[in-house]
C-alpha cells in the first residue's frame, strides 16, 4: 500500500526523523491558513498525489508572499499533474502539503528496501539526490553506496559509518545521519514497509539534514497488524476496480489490454498471460481468485472484469483443485445473471468435477465457448481479439 509524502513524513516524526515544518490542506482557504501557521515565507506548495516526480511536472512551486500563496495553491489544487509515473492521463490533486522552504545546500538519496537474492533489507544512499535513482543507477553505478542489514544484528554502528563516509558527510553531519538511519529502519522494521524512500535527503545551509521528500511503501499482506496505516488510505489514489477487487480479496490488477481474464493461482494467471499475447492479444488485467475461491468470489471477479469498458472478451482459466470446477461454473452464472453479458467469453477448465462444471455452463444457456485445452482455448482468445 501506499500513502501520501505528508503522512510519511507524519511518520517519520513520530520515530524522530527530521522534515520541515508543514502542514496538509484540502483547499485553497486552509492552505492560506496553513502558510500563516507556519508564519515564514517563502513556503513551497506540493502536489499529494501517489506518484513521483512531481516537481518536474509542476506540482511542486514555491510562494513568496501571501498572495502567492494563494495563486499557487489554486493552481495546483484541482489540476491533473502528468509525470513520469503518472502516466499520459495524469492525477486529479485534491490536497496539498504547504512547508516551509528550506534553504538546500545538497541534495542527497537514500532509499531502503527489502533484497530479495540476499533475504536482506538494503540500505542504499547516493550524493546524486533530487534526481531519478534509476538513472544513476544506470549511467553511474559507482555513485550508489549500499548495505545490507543482517535482520538478527540489526543496523549496526559500521554500516551507519560506511554510509556516512560514502556521503562524504562531515563530522557534524556524520552525527546526526547516523541515528537518523537507525530511526529509519525501525520504522521500516515495525511497520513491515517494503520501502522507504527520501528523494531528496537535503543538507541545509545551516548545516542540518532533513528528509525533504517521503515515500513509504507498505507490505499488503501485514496490513492487519498496522490499522493506523489502513487510516491512511487513500481511494482516490487507487483503481476503481481494484479497490472493488480488494474489498472481496482478489488479486486483480487493471492493465491496458482488452481481453479479460479469469484465473486460479498466480502461477497459471501469469501463464495465462503469456497465452493471450501469444495469441496476438493483450490482457486486460491480472485476476487471481485464489486457490481456495468461493462462488461468490468468483461472481464478483467475473464482474469486476466485465464491468471495465475496455474488455472486448473474456477468457476463464481455470485448474480444478480447491476451488472446484462446479463452484467456479456457478460463481459465472450467477454473475451473469446479474450484469449484461455483452462480450464473448471463452472458458477452459480441468480438474476436479469438471463434468458437472460443464453441465452447469452448459444447462446455464448463456453463450459461451468451450476450449478443449490450452493451444484451443489461445486460438479461440485470437478470433475474439481480431473481431
Ligand atoms: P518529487 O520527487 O515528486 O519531484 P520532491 O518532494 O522531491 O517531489 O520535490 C522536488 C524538488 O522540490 C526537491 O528536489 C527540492 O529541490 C524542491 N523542494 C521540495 N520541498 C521543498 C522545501 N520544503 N523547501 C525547498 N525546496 C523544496
Ligand atoms: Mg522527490
Amino acid at each position: 500500500m501506499k500513502i501520501h509524502e505528508y503522512q510519511a513524513k507524519e511518520l517519520f516524526q513520530k520515530y524522530g526523523v527530521p522534515i520541515p515544518r508543514g502542514q496538509v490542506a484540502f483547499n485553497v482557504e486552509e492552505a492560506k491558513s496553513a502558510a500563516a501557521e507556519l508564519g515564514t515565507l517563502p513556503v513551497v506548495i506540493k502536489a499529494q498525489i501517489h506518484a513521483g516526480g512531481r516537481g518536474k511536472g509542476g506540482g511542486v512551486k514555491l510562494a513568496k508572499t501571501p498572495v502567492e500563496v494563494e495563486e499557487v495553491a489554486q493552481a495546483i489544487l484541482g489540476m491533473t499533474l502528468v509525470t513520469h509515473q503518472t502516466g499520459p492521463e495524469g492525477r486529479l490533486v485534491r490536497r496539498v502539503l504547504v512547508e516551509e522552504g528550506l534553504a538546500i545546500e545538497k541534495e542527497l538519496y537514500l532509499g531502503m528496501l527489502p533484497d530479495r537474492s540476499s533475504a536482506r533489507v538494503t540500505i542504499m544512499v547516493s550524493e546524486a539526490g533530487g534526481m531519478d535513482i534509476e538513472e544513476v543507477a544506470a549511467k553511474t553505478p559507482e555513485k550508489i553506496i549500499k548495505v545490507q542489514v543482517d535482520p538478527l544484528l540489526g543496523f549496526e554502528a559500521f554500516q551507519a559509518r560506511q554510509l556516512a563516509y560514502g556521503l562524504n558527510l562531515e563530522p557534524d553531519l556524520v552525527k546526526l545521519f547516523v541515528p537518523m538511519v537507525a530511526r529509519l529502519y525501525k520504522l521500516f522494521c515495525e511497520y513491515d514497509c517494503s520501502l522507504v524512500e527520501i528523494n531528496p535527503l537535503i543538507i541545509t545551509r545551516d548545516r542540518n539534514i532533513l528528509a525533504l521528500d517521503a515515500k513509504v511503501n507498505f507490505d499488503d499482506n501485514a496490513l492487519f497488524r498496522h490499522k493506523d496505516i489502513l487510516e491512511y488510505r487513500d481511494h482516490d489514489e487507487e483503481d476503481p476496480a481494484e479497490v472493488e477487487a480488494s474489498k472481496y480479496n482478489l488479486n486483480y490488477i487493471k492493465m491496458d489490454g482488452n481481453i479479460g481474464n479469469m484465473v486460479n493461482g498466480a502461477g497459471l494467471a501469469m501463464a495465462t498471460m503469456d497465452i493471450i499475447k501469444l495469441a496476438g492479444a493483450d490482457p486486460a488485467n491480472f485476476l487471481d481468485v485464489g486457490g481456495g475461491a468461493s462462488e461468490e468470489m468468483v461472481e464478483n471477479g467475473f464482474r469486476i472484469i466485465l464491468s471495465d469498458p475496455a474488455v472486448k472478451g473474456v477468457f476463464i482459466n481455470i485448474f480444478g483443485g480447491i476451488l472446484r470446477c462446479d463452484i467456479l461454473a456457478q460463481g459465472v452464472v450467477e454473475a451473469a445473471k446479474k450484469v449484461d453479458v455483452r462480450v464473448p467469453v471463452v472458458i477452459r477448465m480441468e480438474g476436479t468435477n469438471v463434468e458437472k462444471g460443464r453441465k452447469i455452463l452448459e444447462a446455464s444457456g448463456m453463450n459461451l465457448t468451450v476450449a478443449s485445452d490450452l493451444t484451443d482455448a489461445a486460438q479461440k482468445v485470437a478470433a475474439i481479439a481480431k473481431g
